[in-house]
């Protein structure tokens, strides 16, 4: 192995986020009023992930063909173009309209230091983000989230592919509800993507033992998507795995094969329609009930 290339893959994913604080703690304020700026950080890091998969490949059954690269594009469009927005709208508004009302405030947080605050509004979205999570896997919630199961090979974007109403809920938060600068949330949601793209990426990465012990790396989350139900039932934090080691949710290892329902890929449209199978099994046991009487 060439030095500078282990080095390089050693270093890549604490240098990101590194990076990416650094920005979001320099960002001029011209910048930070537009709206697409967000947006593409958040796609150029992606971007970039997704390029290391061509430089330093993990699995070659993960090598992404054109089939996986088209549905991916889809979710990412999706995601940035109606989900997330639809979150602003029904979600972060009305939470801060709320705080507004209600006079809450947190103002102790406007006085952190940069670092603070950005991995404060971190943590807030990812103790969240866990215990829905969690939630989904124990509960008939199940049945939005399993499409995100379904992926039959991991790649960067993948953490974007799923049921639209899982990818909905899983972004809810309480952030709205701190008193905390602009640059410093949206430096969370960019360090959250970052780190969700690095986890789900066919990268081979050869990861600091303390950053893997903080955030989520592909290794854990690749576990949490192996085959069969039970044992996907732990790795539950999007981006700071130290949250499942807090709760003991946390077991090492990592999976090369993936998938559920022996490994049955899912269309766009059978995603999208994932959540309405028990109606639909139920109306067609009416049907055949009716049917025999
Ligand atoms: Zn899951
Ligand atoms: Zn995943």
């Amino acid at each position: 192995m060439n030095t500078v290339k282990r080095l390089v893959f050693t270093l890549c994913q604490p240098v990101t986020l590194a990076l990416i604080v650094l920005f979001w703690a320099t960002v001029p304020p011209a910048l930070l009023d537009k709206a697409w700026v967000i947006t593409a950080i958040s796609i150029g890091t992606l971007a970039m992930v997704q390029a290391l998969e061509f430089v330093n490949e993990r699995h070659a059954g993960w090598r992404q063909q054109l089939r996986e690269f088209r549905t991916d594009l889809f979710y990412v469009i999706l995601y940035f173009a109606v989900i997330s927005k639809l979150e602003t709208k029904f979600a972060e508004d009305p939470l801060a309209s709320a705080k507004h009302a209600l006079g809450i405030s947190t103002d102790w947080a406007m006085h952190l230091p940069f670092v603070g605050q950005a991995f404060l509004a971190l943590f807030v979205m990812e103790f969240g983000q866990y215990w829905l999570h969690r939630l989904m896997h124990n509960s008939f919630l199940w049945w939005t989230h399993a499409p995100h199961h379904h992926i039959t090979q991991l790649n960067a974007a993948k953490g974007l592919v799923g049921n639209p109403l899982e990818l909905f809920l899983v972004s809810l938060s309480v952030i709205a509800l701190f008193d905390l600068p602009l640059n410093a949330v949206f430096c969370a949601y960019n360090l959250t993507g970052a780190i969700a793209a690095f986890a789900h990426a066919n990268v081979r990465f050869y990861t600091p033992r303390w950053y893997a012990y903080i955030f989520t790396t592909v290794e854990p989350h690749s576990l949490h998507h192996t085959v069969g139900f039970a044992e996907t039932r732990c790795n539950y934090a999007n981006a700071l795995i130290l949250i499942d080691r807090m709760f003991g949710t946390f077991r090492p290892g990592e999976a090369e094969i993936v998938g559920q329902d022996e490994r049955k890929r899912l269309l766009i449209v059978e995603q999208f329609m994932y959540p309405l199978r028990p109606l639909m099994a139920m109306l067609k046991r009416g049907r055949d009930t009716s049917a025999s009487v």
